[in-house]
């Protein structure tokens, strides 16, 4: 089945107790015994729900992976993957990531003793320069946010082969549709599906794929012992949400590209970031290990955070909101909203500036998208 069957197909389907087209919704917290020891296959949600299992078969599928597990939100999926290490374990993670991901390990993991190097991932010397011999795991975003810089999947799957290092990869930003990290060997992969999987801003969600019986075993464990998993409801609205996945993204990157293009025609504009311009210092690699660019697009204004503050005010059709991957446009400002958690010289570091400014281009027509931008970057606007 090619990726926009399984989308659609995948899981138990159509609904084998009547025949319902639309995978039903189990609202229901229990399952009746059919006798002492003898379930129809369910017995509690938190454990396991027909509604979610189609979810996660669908996300298994897309992924390429051996099992999904659908959470009830990203950060519930991160945090479950974290707990595959232990007290004393090390990670190397890349610099610039979500800045979610970044407090929990700063300010939550630490307490359990588990360290984290933030490395920029960009050449082997550095990655090997990090590894120590407590190092269990190497944590990905490629492309990363709110840079979109692109770390090369090859190079560090062979470098964690090499010293049996586990990765992990954030694909919320790329979706299945233009990256499958299993494929590359990644060993697990995490989603906010609050972003493109769902692609409608109306629930919060996360999943985990795995490649392994013994990593499904183990992330299941979890799942269930940590009761981080989604409510059926929430799993019913992703699964739509999925089914059309790969139209979306060639919308979000059309529109994208476009925007890219234009923003880098205008003045007071320091720097546009889309791995789709050429002269994006990971443009190879993303068209070698991607089949599209993604959906977002970050700039920096000449000038500091007043400048960025004039834009983002004069904005209409993009709204002023944190989250991406809705069919509505969005615009944030990293450093007050989404990256406010990160360190102010961390930020600095990997180069999140008081001028940037991140848009999650959404479905709209691209005229209308840039003719917004224009009127906002306007001087005197
Ligand atoms: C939003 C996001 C998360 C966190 O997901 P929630 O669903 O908000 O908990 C993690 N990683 C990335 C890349 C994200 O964009």
């Amino acid at each position: 089945m090619e990726f926009e069957t399984a989308a659609i197909h995948s899981g138990v389907r159509p609904d084998n107790c009547y025949g319902a087209l639309s995978v039903p919704i189990y609202q229901t917290s229990t399952f009746v015994f059919e006798d002492i020891g003898k379930t129809r296959g369910y017995d509690y949600t938190r454990s396991g729900n027909p509604t979610r299992k189609v979810l996660e078969d669908t996300i298994a599928r897309l992924e390429g992976g051996h099992a999904a597990f659908a959470c009830a939100t990203g950060m519930a999926a991160i945090t479950t993957v974290l707990h595959l290490l232990k007290a004393g374990d090390h990670i190397i993670s890349c610099d610039d990531i979500y800045g979610g991901t970044y407090r929990l390990f700063r300010s939550v993991m630490s307490r359990f003793g588990i360290e984290v190097s933030f490395v920029c991932l960009r050449n082997r010397a550095d990655l090997e320069a990090a590894i120590r011999p407590n190092t269990r795991m190497i944590w990905l975003e490629t492309p990363s946010n709110p840079l979109l810089n692109i770390t090369d999947l090859e190079m560090v799957a062979a470098v964690a082969k090499e010293r049996k290092i586990m990765t992990v990869l954030d694909n919320t930003f790329a979706s299945p549709v233009f990256l499958q990290p299993v494929s590359f060997g990644i060993d697990l992969v995490v989603h906010s599906t609050t972003k493109y999987l769902n692609g409608h801003c109306d629930v919060v969600g996360g999943a985990i794929v795995t490649t392994t019986p013994e990593l499904s075993q183990e992330v299941g464990f979890l799942v269930n012992a940590m009761g981080v998993s989604q409510a059926p409801f929430d799993a019913w609205l992703v699964l739509r949400g999925i089914e059309t996945l790969h139209i979306r993204m060639a919308q979000h990157e059309k529109n994208s590209i476009a925007i890219a293009r234009f923003l880098k025609e205008q003045p007071g504009i320091r720097k546009v970031y889309y791995p789709g311009l050429p002269e994006h210092p990971g443009h190879e690699i993303a068209r070698r290990q991607m089949t599209g660019f993604g959906g977002v697009v970050s700039f920096e204004m000449e000038g500091g955070f007043e400048e960025a503050s004039r834009v983002l005010r004069g904005l209409r059709l993009f709204a002023l909101a944190e989250s991406l991957g809705g069919v509505a446009s969005l615009a944030e400002h990293p450093v007050t909203m989404s990256h406010a958690s990160m360190s102010a010289e961390h930020r600095q570091r990997v180069g999140i500036t008081d001028s940037l400014i991140r848009l999650s281009v959404g479905l709209e027509h691209t005229d209308d998208l840039t003719a917004d931008l224009a009127q906002a970057l306007q001087p005197g606007a």
